[in-house]
């Protein structure tokens, strides 16, 4: 019996299974919703201070928000996938506190394929 999954999976290959993604997506919303973020400031701030990454919004579209040094694959080999889901609901959840609306965050580039920065697309649900 194998208790870690299968001899050809690593790690890292294990952890971004499709079936890993939505739930790393779902513990990155839930870990930041009780701190009612109010603004994309407080936001960046909480990813610095606890190293989840530098967040940017892209000058030319503000639903682009870049992170560079992301926790989850800044130092990762590149894969072929992204892999920054729980990123992406950590946004998610930040922004729905500061708008009051639902969004889905999707992640567009990513240092696992072999981008500069990852970065991520913001949908506003419902309108
Ligand atoms: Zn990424």
């Amino acid at each position: 019996m194998q208790v870690f999954g299968s001899s050809n999976e690593n790690a890292y290959g294990n952890m971004i299974r499709p079936d890993r993604e939505a739930a790393m997506y779902r513990a990155g919303k839930e870990l930041i919703r009780p701190l009612d973020i109010r603004d994309i400031e407080s936001l960046a701030g909480y990813m610095r201070r606890n190293h989840v990454g530098s967040l940017e919004i892209d000058s030319r579209n503000s639903r682009v928000f870049k992170v560079s040094n992301c926790l989850t694959c800044s130092t990762m080999e590149q894969m072929g996938r992204k892999a920054c889901f729980f990123e992406a609901g950590l946004i998610a959840g930040a922004l729905e506190s500061i708008y009051g609306k639902m969004v889905y965050v999707r992640e567009t580039k990513c240092q696992c394929i072999g981008d500069d920065v990852c970065e991520f697309e913001v949908i506003f649900r419902g309108n």
